[in-house]
Protein backbone atom coordinates (compact mmCIF):
# COMPACT_ATOMS: atom_id res chain seq x y z
CA UNK A 1 0.00 0.00 0.00
CA UNK A 2 1.12 3.83 -1.09
CA UNK A 3 -0.16 6.39 0.34
CA UNK A 4 0.45 10.30 -0.77
CA UNK A 5 0.01 13.01 2.10
CA UNK A 6 -0.65 16.47 -0.65
CA UNK A 7 -1.28 19.74 1.04
CA UNK A 8 0.19 23.06 1.70
CA UNK A 9 2.51 24.25 4.38
CA UNK A 10 1.61 23.90 7.77
CA UNK A 11 -1.05 21.33 6.87
CA UNK A 12 0.13 18.77 9.25
CA UNK A 13 1.28 16.64 6.80
CA UNK A 14 4.68 15.48 8.36
CA UNK A 15 2.78 15.43 12.08
CA UNK A 16 0.26 12.67 10.48
CA UNK A 17 2.91 10.51 8.49
CA UNK A 18 4.56 10.28 11.63
CA UNK A 19 1.59 8.44 13.68
CA UNK A 20 0.65 6.90 10.80
CA UNK A 21 4.05 5.50 10.13
CA UNK A 22 3.63 4.45 14.26
CA UNK A 23 0.19 2.65 13.41
CA UNK A 24 1.05 0.32 10.21
CA UNK A 25 4.01 -0.88 8.43
CA UNK A 26 4.45 2.27 6.05
CA UNK A 27 7.63 4.07 5.90
CA UNK A 28 7.38 7.46 6.01
CA UNK A 29 9.35 9.49 3.21
CA UNK A 30 9.56 12.92 3.28
CA UNK A 31 10.90 14.78 0.62
CA UNK A 32 11.97 18.17 2.69
CA UNK A 33 13.55 16.11 5.37
CA UNK A 34 15.67 14.11 2.59
CA UNK A 35 16.99 17.39 1.75
CA UNK A 36 17.58 18.68 4.90
CA UNK A 37 19.32 15.62 5.64
CA UNK A 38 21.38 16.39 2.27
CA UNK A 39 21.87 19.93 3.68
CA UNK A 40 23.30 18.81 6.84
CA UNK A 41 25.70 16.60 5.40
CA UNK A 42 26.53 19.31 2.94
CA UNK A 43 26.46 16.72 0.18
CA UNK A 44 26.00 17.62 -3.43
CA UNK A 45 22.82 17.91 -4.26
CA UNK A 46 21.96 19.43 -1.11
CA UNK A 47 24.27 22.17 -2.28
CA UNK A 48 22.55 22.79 -5.11
CA UNK A 49 19.04 22.55 -3.45
CA UNK A 50 19.38 25.14 -1.00
CA UNK A 51 18.93 28.06 -3.15
CA UNK A 52 15.75 27.31 -3.81
CA UNK A 53 14.76 25.75 -0.46
CA UNK A 54 16.17 29.57 1.20
CA UNK A 55 13.67 31.29 -1.41
CA UNK A 56 10.76 28.90 -0.85
CA UNK A 57 10.85 27.88 -4.41
CA UNK A 58 10.19 24.10 -5.62
CA UNK A 59 13.32 22.33 -6.31
CA UNK A 60 13.26 21.32 -10.00
CA UNK A 61 11.73 17.92 -10.52
CA UNK A 62 14.43 15.94 -12.17
CA UNK A 63 16.59 16.68 -8.85
CA UNK A 64 14.01 15.50 -6.80
CA UNK A 65 12.52 12.66 -8.58
CA UNK A 66 15.72 11.19 -8.57
CA UNK A 67 16.10 11.11 -5.21
CA UNK A 68 12.96 10.20 -4.49
CA UNK A 69 13.33 7.25 -6.52
CA UNK A 70 16.45 6.44 -5.13
CA UNK A 71 14.60 5.79 -1.78
CA UNK A 72 11.98 4.19 -2.51
CA UNK A 73 12.52 0.99 -4.28
CA UNK A 74 15.69 -0.08 -0.83
CA UNK A 75 14.19 -2.98 1.31
CA UNK A 76 13.05 -0.91 4.31
CA UNK A 77 9.84 0.58 1.84
CA UNK A 78 8.82 -3.27 0.56
CA UNK A 79 5.56 -2.59 3.08
CA UNK A 80 4.98 0.47 0.79
CA UNK A 81 5.34 4.11 2.11
CA UNK A 82 3.61 7.46 3.20
CA UNK A 83 4.69 10.00 0.65
CA UNK A 84 5.14 13.47 2.55
CA UNK A 85 5.35 16.34 0.31
CA UNK A 86 5.99 14.63 -2.70
CA UNK A 87 4.89 14.92 -5.36
CA UNK A 88 4.17 18.44 -5.36
CA UNK A 89 3.83 18.66 -9.44
CA UNK A 90 2.15 16.99 -12.15
CA UNK A 91 5.27 16.11 -13.74
CA UNK A 92 6.52 14.48 -10.29
CA UNK A 93 3.48 12.75 -10.42
CA UNK A 94 3.58 10.69 -13.66
CA UNK A 95 7.18 10.23 -13.05
CA UNK A 96 6.18 8.08 -9.18
CA UNK A 97 3.12 6.87 -11.02
CA UNK A 98 5.43 5.36 -14.13
CA UNK A 99 8.19 4.32 -11.55
CA UNK A 100 5.55 2.69 -9.71
CA UNK A 101 4.03 0.71 -12.34
CA UNK A 102 7.89 -0.56 -13.36
CA UNK A 103 7.53 -2.34 -9.94
CA UNK A 104 4.30 -3.29 -10.42
CA UNK A 105 2.85 -1.26 -7.50
CA UNK A 106 0.38 1.88 -7.47
CA UNK A 107 -0.71 4.54 -5.65
CA UNK A 108 -3.97 3.20 -3.09
CA UNK A 109 -5.00 6.41 -1.79
CA UNK A 110 -4.00 10.68 -1.69
CA UNK A 111 -4.85 12.13 1.36
CA UNK A 112 -5.28 15.90 1.32
CA UNK A 113 -4.97 17.61 4.36
CA UNK A 114 -5.95 21.31 4.33
CA UNK A 115 -6.74 24.57 7.04
CA UNK A 116 -6.71 27.89 5.94
CA UNK A 117 -4.24 30.45 5.27
CA UNK A 118 -4.10 32.15 8.82
CA UNK A 119 -3.64 28.84 10.64
CA UNK A 120 -1.07 27.75 8.29
CA UNK A 121 1.24 30.75 8.72
CA UNK A 122 0.72 30.72 12.57
CA UNK A 123 1.71 26.74 12.36
CA UNK A 124 4.76 27.32 10.26
CA UNK A 125 6.31 30.08 12.32
CA UNK A 126 5.77 28.40 15.80
CA UNK A 127 7.42 25.46 13.93
CA UNK A 128 10.43 23.79 15.97
CA UNK A 129 12.01 20.23 15.15
CA UNK A 130 14.20 17.98 17.09
CA UNK A 131 17.41 17.95 15.63
CA UNK A 132 18.03 14.32 16.80
CA UNK A 133 14.84 12.52 16.16
CA UNK A 134 12.89 15.19 13.98
CA UNK A 135 9.96 15.33 16.63
CA UNK A 136 7.58 17.99 15.75
CA UNK A 137 6.66 20.66 17.69
CA UNK A 138 4.75 24.05 18.07
CA UNK A 139 5.81 27.00 20.35
CA UNK A 140 1.73 27.98 19.79
CA UNK A 141 0.19 24.39 19.71
CA UNK A 142 1.92 21.92 21.03
CA UNK A 143 5.24 23.54 23.24
CA UNK A 144 7.78 20.80 24.71
CA UNK A 145 8.15 20.62 28.37
CA UNK A 146 10.87 21.96 28.92
CA UNK A 147 11.67 25.42 25.78
CA UNK A 148 14.24 24.08 23.35
CA UNK A 149 14.57 20.98 23.91
CA UNK A 150 12.99 17.50 22.88
CA UNK A 151 10.51 15.60 25.19
CA UNK A 152 11.27 12.46 23.40
CA UNK A 153 15.05 12.30 23.51
CA UNK A 154 16.37 15.47 25.10
CA UNK A 155 18.31 16.80 22.57
CA UNK A 156 18.08 20.76 21.28
CA UNK A 157 15.02 21.69 18.89
CA UNK A 158 15.71 23.80 15.96
CA UNK A 159 13.69 25.96 13.76
CA UNK A 160 14.22 25.58 10.21
CA UNK A 161 15.33 28.67 8.49
CA UNK A 162 12.61 28.70 5.89
CA UNK A 163 10.08 29.34 8.55
CA UNK A 164 9.89 32.63 8.21
CA UNK A 165 7.18 34.74 7.72
CA UNK A 166 8.20 35.74 4.15
CA UNK A 167 9.38 32.26 3.06
CA UNK A 168 6.36 30.98 4.17
CA UNK A 169 3.45 33.27 2.40
CA UNK A 170 5.77 32.76 -0.63
CA UNK A 171 5.58 28.68 -0.01
CA UNK A 172 1.79 28.83 0.26
CA UNK A 173 1.74 30.73 -3.20
CA UNK A 174 3.88 28.59 -4.80
CA UNK A 175 1.61 25.57 -3.29
CA UNK A 176 -1.29 27.10 -5.11
CA UNK A 177 0.22 27.76 -8.05
CA UNK A 178 2.47 24.38 -9.00
CA UNK A 179 0.84 22.11 -6.07
CA UNK A 180 -3.26 22.20 -6.29
CA UNK A 181 -3.17 21.21 -9.90
CA UNK A 182 -2.49 17.73 -8.39
CA UNK A 183 -5.60 17.47 -6.17
CA UNK A 184 -7.87 17.39 -9.23
CA UNK A 185 -5.72 15.20 -11.03
CA UNK A 186 -5.86 12.15 -8.32
CA UNK A 187 -9.42 13.49 -7.58
CA UNK A 188 -10.45 12.52 -10.99
CA UNK A 189 -8.42 9.41 -10.47
CA UNK A 190 -10.63 8.30 -7.80
CA UNK A 191 -8.08 8.41 -5.12
CA UNK A 192 -8.64 11.47 -2.95
CA UNK A 193 -9.78 11.82 0.30
CA UNK A 194 -10.20 15.06 1.79
CA UNK A 195 -9.63 15.15 5.87
CA UNK A 196 -9.81 18.78 7.67
CA UNK A 197 -7.13 19.49 9.02
CA UNK A 198 -7.90 21.72 11.60
CA UNK A 199 -8.53 20.47 15.08
CA UNK A 200 -6.71 18.67 17.56
CA UNK A 201 -3.70 16.20 16.07
CA UNK A 202 -5.68 13.52 17.35
CA UNK A 203 -8.71 14.82 16.40
CA UNK A 204 -6.94 14.81 12.67
CA UNK A 205 -5.46 11.30 12.80
CA UNK A 206 -9.06 9.98 13.84
CA UNK A 207 -10.63 11.45 10.50
CA UNK A 208 -7.49 10.39 8.33
CA UNK A 209 -7.24 6.61 9.96
CA UNK A 210 -11.20 6.48 9.36
CA UNK A 211 -10.62 7.75 5.39
CA UNK A 212 -7.78 5.37 5.07
CA UNK A 213 -10.10 2.71 6.61
CA UNK A 214 -7.05 1.20 9.19
CA UNK A 215 -7.63 -0.48 12.30
CA UNK A 216 -5.28 -1.29 14.71
CA UNK A 217 -2.35 -2.91 13.52
CA UNK A 218 -3.06 -3.66 9.53
CA UNK A 219 -2.50 -1.62 6.87
CA UNK A 220 -6.02 -1.34 4.55
CA UNK A 221 -7.49 0.59 2.39
CA UNK A 222 -10.80 0.44 1.14
P1 LIG B 1 3.61 20.04 7.09
O1 LIG B 1 4.47 18.79 7.09
O2 LIG B 1 2.32 19.84 6.37
O3 LIG B 1 4.34 21.27 6.65
P2 LIG B 1 3.81 19.78 10.01
O4 LIG B 1 3.28 18.43 10.31
O5 LIG B 1 5.25 20.01 10.09
O6 LIG B 1 3.21 20.30 8.60
O7 LIG B 1 3.06 20.81 10.99
C1 LIG B 1 3.39 22.19 10.98
C2 LIG B 1 3.40 22.71 12.41
O8 LIG B 1 2.09 22.69 12.95
C3 LIG B 1 4.26 21.88 13.38
O9 LIG B 1 4.83 22.75 14.34
C4 LIG B 1 3.24 20.95 14.06
O10 LIG B 1 3.65 20.61 15.38
C5 LIG B 1 1.98 21.82 14.07
N1 LIG B 1 0.75 21.04 13.87
C6 LIG B 1 0.55 19.98 13.05
N2 LIG B 1 -0.74 19.55 13.12
C7 LIG B 1 -1.37 20.37 14.00
C8 LIG B 1 -2.71 20.45 14.51
N3 LIG B 1 -3.67 19.59 14.10
N4 LIG B 1 -2.99 21.42 15.39
C9 LIG B 1 -2.04 22.30 15.81
N5 LIG B 1 -0.76 22.28 15.37
C10 LIG B 1 -0.42 21.33 14.48
P1 LIG C 1 6.47 22.07 3.98
O1 LIG C 1 6.52 22.09 5.46
O2 LIG C 1 6.37 23.40 3.35
O3 LIG C 1 5.49 21.11 3.43
P2 LIG C 1 8.84 20.52 3.10
O4 LIG C 1 9.70 20.15 4.25
O5 LIG C 1 8.00 19.47 2.49
O6 LIG C 1 7.98 21.76 3.55
O7 LIG C 1 9.72 21.18 1.94
C1 LIG C 1 10.69 22.18 2.22
C2 LIG C 1 11.27 22.68 0.91
O8 LIG C 1 11.95 21.60 0.23
C3 LIG C 1 10.25 23.19 -0.10
O9 LIG C 1 9.90 24.55 0.11
C4 LIG C 1 11.00 22.98 -1.43
O10 LIG C 1 11.98 23.99 -1.63
C5 LIG C 1 11.73 21.67 -1.17
N1 LIG C 1 10.90 20.51 -1.59
C6 LIG C 1 10.40 19.54 -0.79
N2 LIG C 1 9.70 18.65 -1.49
C7 LIG C 1 9.74 19.06 -2.79
C8 LIG C 1 9.18 18.58 -3.99
N3 LIG C 1 8.42 17.47 -4.02
N4 LIG C 1 9.44 19.26 -5.13
C9 LIG C 1 10.20 20.37 -5.12
N5 LIG C 1 10.75 20.90 -4.03
C10 LIG C 1 10.51 20.25 -2.85
ZN1 LIG D 1 14.18 14.19 19.90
Amino acid sequence: MNVILVGPPGAGKGTQAAVLEEKTELKHIASGELFRQHLREETQLGLMARKYIDKGDLVPNDVVIGMILDRVFQPDCEKGVIFDGFPRTKEQADALAEALEEHRQQIDAVIFLSAPREVLLKRIVGRQTCRNCQTPYNIYYSPPREEGVCDVCGEDLYTRSDDNLETARHRLDVYFQQTMPLIEHYRAMGLLHEVDGLGDIHDVTVRLVHELGIKNGDSGVH
